[in-house]
């Protein structure tokens, strides 16, 4: 920057500004509740002992090596990938009506898709829940799509306001593009049940709008990998068209190494075909190849059964630690006999919780006890 003030402006319109606070702060017991990551009971960052063994066997085969990708990534991955999330026995694949390329980690596979679907989507409108990730809204619209809301959250019940977002995409514009979260919604850890996905899904079909399912944390809700699909695979199961970002950021703890999917499910073979090189030419312009490290682990652990299982209780057990955490956090507010309701700490779903506290709660948690998390609580 040009002087002290102006960097002081660039750093105050960042939109997590508690984040530099944080990272600020001497305070050797701080604890920062803000990014989406899961952590070690000593706050460190868990590497998987599946991802280790997986490192071992690539850094033991001779016959990998440092070369590009093709432009949509590791053929085995994505179609492993694909098979994750839509099931061993997806129609939508035996059709070969699925188009699947490896991108970097959920937000780049988000990235494409919107990109793709600013060039050749002929509604420009995105509709996004009312509250959702706070990048989403960037993306789409730096994608150069129209950003509106539906209703998801309602503080009164700390639920859903279901009743409010069936109302909101009853009123969309047909074709409109919609972003639903798959599982363990963030930030409010609310997700619809499956009565209330099916209700979904009948009002998306029948208003003729473009599902965008954002899948940054199967697994992580119920630690069943099959169970946190179902939204996903309800919507393919009636042959619509889809689009699915996929993360093994989470999942697999593999944050670090940007590797995700984008999944395209068309309505034919042929549109798929089109579709396929269309994406390419998205992709070509912006980063030319995907990179080989994290698809390589991924594909290893995806495509051997001993690996695939280990890889599933280590999953587990990351989801039921966080659901014991919940359990420990609501024992603990409780018997301090703190006023108010905290049981949506423990019927939350997944990483997040929307605890409730406001900015100036918030503020005064950082300040006395350095403990760091985004205003909104
Ligand atoms: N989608 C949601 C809802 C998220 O919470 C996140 C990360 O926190 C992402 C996507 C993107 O994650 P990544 O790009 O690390 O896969």
């Amino acid at each position: 920057c040009t002087s002290k003030d102006v960097a002081r402006k660039v750093h105050s319109q960042v939109l997590l500004v508690v984040i530099f606070a944080c990272r600020d702060d001497p305070c050797p017991v701080k604890l920062n509740l803000i990014a989406g990551a899961y952590r070690t009971e000593e706050g460190k960052p868990l590497v998987l002992e599946v991802v280790r063994r997986a490192e071992q066997q690539l850094a033991n085969d001779l016959s990998c090596d440092k070369g590009y990708l093709p432009i949509d990534g590791l053929a085995d991955f994505n179609k492993l990938s694909a098979k994750l999330i839509l099931g061993d026995d997806s129609h939508a694949m035996e059709d070969n009506r699925v188009v699947t390329i490896q991108c970097l980690s959920g937000t780049g596979s988000l990235r494409v898709g919107a990109e793709f679907l600013a060039k050749h989507h002929e509604q420009r409108v995105v509709f996004l829940p009312n509250p959702t990730w706070g990048n989403h809204p960037f993306i789409f619209t730096l994608a150069g799509l129209s950003v509106q809301y539906f209703r998801y959250y309602d503080p009164q019940t700390r639920g859903i306001d279901f009743q409010g977002m069936l109302e909101d995409l009853g009123a969309a514009p047909s074709g409109a593009i919609v972003v639903l979260q798959a599982c363990a919604h963030n930030p409010t850890g609310i997700d619809p049940t499956l009565e209330q996905w099916e209700q979904i899904r009948q009002i998306v079909r029948s208003k003729g709008l473009l599902p965008f399912f954002d899948n940054a944390y199967q697994g992580f809700a119920s630690g069943n990998l099959d169970s946190d699909a179902q939204s996903v695979r309800m919507f393919v199961a009636d042959g619509g068209e889809c689009l699915i970002a996929q993360s093994f950021a989470k999942n697999m703890g593999l944050y670090g190494e940007r590797i995700g999917a984008l999944t395209i499910v068309c309505t034919s073979k042929d549109v798929a075909r089109k579709v396929h090189s269309q994406v390419l030419l998205v992709v070509r312009p912006m980063y030319l190849s995907p990179p080989i490290h994290g698809a390589s682990i991924v594909t290893a652990i995806l495509k051997n059964s001993d690996m695939y299982k280990d890889w599933t209780i280590e999953l587990k057990g990351m989801a039921d630690r966080i659901i014991s955490m919940r359990q420990q956090l609501y024992e603990a507010i409780q018997a301090r006999g703190t006023p108010g309701d905290w049981s949506h700490i423990i019927k939350q779903i997944g990483m997040f919780s929307f605890t409730g506290l406001n900015e100036k709660q918030v503020r005064w948690l950082a300040k006395e006890y350095h403990i760091y998390m985004t205003y909104d609580g």
